[in-house]
């Protein structure tokens, strides 16, 4: 199994597990987030056209995030599959991945479903500290780096999102709701949907989702 799609609300975990699942099965990680952020920080034109949406919480536009997916998946080292964290997060974006998918002769292998309560939402993304270089995210109590306020990878220092502040995490939740949760039902229509628990930590949903791949 190696064409996955980890779908659920900011804060469910799905970066954290998605570079686990990376390693386990030997296919990249690509976090739509994480490249929107890195052209953001080299001020590409794409990253100056997503700026404002990434910043406020909103939805970069589909049309956009949809050409950068389609480039990215052309690149070598997915050839043989991928972890998706962060995309599709509308129907047509899943729409489109389905056709990309088509046109190079494969098809998705599974969707897992962070199925995480508000409450823990919240507790992750307000003790979230992210490396603005390689993009590993901590948490100040959960995942607390070795050295306090220093990336383990790279020994850049954390900060915190801009879009990890209060009002920015209620208008993130509130777009999930409305834009992306109705890709439950998508992917459920379509066999691939398999619900984890968000809620656990870190250890004993890696195993869950571990049993999940195979
Ligand atoms: P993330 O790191 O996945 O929480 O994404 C951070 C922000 O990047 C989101 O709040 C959006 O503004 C933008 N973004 C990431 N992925 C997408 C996507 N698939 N479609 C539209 N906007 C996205």
């Amino acid at each position: 199994m190696r064409h996955i799609v980890l779908l659920g609300p900011p804060g469910a975990g799905k970066g954290t597990h998605a570079k686990l699942l990376s390693e386990r099965l030997s296919v990249p990680h690509i976090s739509t987030g994480d490249i929107l952020r890195s052209r953001i920080h080299d001020g590409t034109p794409l990253g100056k056209k997503a700026k404002a949406f990434v910043e406020s919480g909103r939805l970069v536009p589909n049309q956009l995030v949809i050409e950068m997916v389609a480039e990215r998946l052309m690149e070598p080292d997915a050839q043989m599959g991928f972890i998706l964290d962060g995309f599709p997060r509308t129907v047509e974006q899943a729409e489109a991945l389905g056709e990309m998918l088509k046109t190079r002769g494969n098809a998705l292998d599974a969707v897992l479903d962070f199925d995480t309560s508000e409450e823990v939402i919240v507790d992750r993304l307000s003790g979230r500290r992210s490396c603005p270089k390689c993009g590993t995210n901590f948490h100040i109590r959960n995942i607390p780096p070795k050295r306090s306020g220093i990336c383990d990878q790279c020994g850049t220092l954390l900060i915190q999102r801009k879009d990890d502040e209060e009002a920015t995490v209620r208008r993130r939740l509130q777009v999930y709701r409305e834009q992306t949760a109705p890709l439950v039902e998508f992917y459920k229509t379509l066999g691939l949907l398999r619900v984890v628990n968000g809620n656990l930590d870190v250890e004993p949903l890696q195993a869950v989702l571990a049993q999940q791949v195979g």
